[in-house]
């Protein structure tokens, strides 16, 4: 049988997971493993995760990727994103505590991948600039910018799989008076550096994660006011003084904000907490995905498989609750239909299959009820592969948990504590509020004195 051929575009944790989802079948011996060539933008993998200073272009002039920032913590408990095969036990030795910083979680999540073992099917550098698919021959034509060697390659493959994510091409709005406004404006994409707005008024417009957590990050390191601009709902957290909620910005006057209740304020400078648009301007229309940020995206079998082609695949396209674990379920479940042993339904019945989910995300009527259908659908995918089986709907209630957490103190949640789903061990407590550790550096943060969280009660 003639050697099967997968592009993995881009190498974030989920082309990172379709990776190791082949490699884990090649320490299993499995056979005829297709040949893989993942293509990755950046010099190097992790994707989002890999953190940079730059903004704007790259220094090969491609859109930078990043949209993290300094002083970024895990904005999630790390006991929803453990890996089951990979425990944070095994990684750092010791507990840690639940929400650590950025620089922390990169060196977990790299620490299970084998980089020899992964480079050598990575091209670095080299953008995917085009895909098209032939009918006749079915296969996938990519057409990648080489960076490293000048040079344009193009080279055949029988699937795609798509793993390039969706939070960095910014969904930037306008408003009256921008043009004039005299302080800085940029998207959270752009956003690095909360002491660059120390002593300043900031404005935030948005209301979902970015502004909550750029807001907490700029009052953290020092700015004089932080208004958050919402459209439809406040996001609600009982603010520390100094930090508040004002509705829509109806436009700027010189570096006064006008808002739809007839406030207005001063400011130095504007945040758009805004979103990300789904952009991927290497497919064609009739291969290209399009929705927004959801936790069921329309026409994918599974969450991955595009129906009008299932050869070509998406990971981590949902909205998430669950990161690097749910990319595992999919990387997995592609692997398997891709090597054959899970045979996929035909046109009709993976129709049937989407609109079953896709009426039951239309009935959803909060987060709790969000999770559950996360987890629901991670618990689908799970069940049909090897990836080892782990508490999904646990990790559910964990999730709960820290919504709860973060109503009862928005500034303090990430203070709290909860118990491994994978290991059972209790996450160990920062010896200092959040808002008092300032250095988030893997060193400084390891170096802290943890306190032994065995006498608090459990979470689970
Ligand atoms: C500000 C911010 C904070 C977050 N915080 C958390 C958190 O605390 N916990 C958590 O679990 N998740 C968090 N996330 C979610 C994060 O996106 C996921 O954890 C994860 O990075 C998604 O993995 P991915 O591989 O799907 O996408 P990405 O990490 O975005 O990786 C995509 C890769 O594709 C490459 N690529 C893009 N275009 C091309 C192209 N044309 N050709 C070749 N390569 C290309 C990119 O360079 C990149 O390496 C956060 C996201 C943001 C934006």
């Amino acid at each position: 049988m003639k050697q099967q051929k997968i592009a993995i575009l881009g190498a974030g944790p989920s082309g990172l997971a379709q990776l190791r989802a082949f490699e884990a079948a090649r320490q299993a011996g499995v056979k005829n493993l297709p040949e893989i060539v993942c293509f990755e933008k950046q010099n190097d993998i992790g994707g989002m995760w890999n953190y940079t200073w730059r903004t704007g272009l790259d220094k090969n002039g491609e859109p930078v990727h990043g949209s993290m920032y300094r002083y970024l913590w895990s904005n999630g408990p790390k006991e929803c994103l453990e890996f089951a095969d990979y425990s944070f036990d095994e990684h750092f030795g010791q507990a840690i505590p639940s929400y650590p910083p950025r620089a922390v979680l990169k060196d977990y999540i790299m620490g299970r991948i084998d980089k020899a073992a992964i480079s050598k099917y990575i091209r670095f550098e080299c953008p995917v600039r085009w895909v098209t698919y032939d009918e006749s021959s079915k296969l996938f034509t990519v057409t990648v910018m080489n960076h490293r060697t000048g040079k344009q390659e193009t080279d055949e493959f029988d699937y795609v799989v798509v793993a390039t994510g969706h939070f960095s091409t910014p969904n930037m709005p306008y408003f009256e008076g921008l043009e004039q406004f005299p302080g800085r404006v940029l998207h959270a994409h752009d956003f690095r550096d909360a002491l660059e707005f120390a002593n300043q008024d900031v404005l935030l417009v948005g209301a979902s994660y970015s502004a909550e957590d750029i807001g907490s990050q700029c009052f953290k390191y020092g700015a004089k006011s932080v208004t958050i601009s919402y459209r439809t709902n406040p996001i609600g957290f009982d603010w520390p003084k100094g930090m508040s909620e004002r509705p829509l910005l109806l436009r700027l006057e010189g570096n006064v904000g006008h808002f739809s209740d007839g406030s207005s304020k001063q400011f130095d400078s504007v945040v758009m907490c805004t979103g990300y648009l789904f952009h991927f301007p290497f497919l064609p229309d009739e291969l290209r995905l399009q929705t927004h940020n959801c936790l069921y995206p329309d026409n994918l079998y599974k969450g991955v498989f595009f129906q009008s082609n299932p050869k070509l695949i998406y990971l981590g396209m949902q909205d998430q609750y669950y990161t690097f674990n749910m990319f595992d379920a999919q990387a997995w479940y592609a692997r398997d239909v891709i090597l054959g042993q899970i045979a996929l339904p035909a046109a009709a019945q993976r129709q049937q299959d989407m609109q079953s989910w896709l009426a039951r995300h239309e009935q959803l009527t909060g987060c709790n009820d969000a999770i559950d259908f996360q987890a629901s659908y991670i618990r689908d995918l799970l069940e049909a592969t090897d990836y080892p089986d782990f508490a999904v709907e646990a990790q559910a209630e964990l999730f709960k948990q820290w919504l709860r957490d973060k109503e009862a103190d928005i500034m303090a949640f990430r203070e709290n504590v909860y118990a491994s789903t994978v290991t059972g061990t209790l996450a160990t407590q920062l010896p200092a509020s959040w808002l008092d550790i300032k250095d988030d550096s893997l060193e400084s943060f390891m170096s802290l004195d943890f306190i032994e969280a065995n006498e608090l009660d459990k979470v689970d």
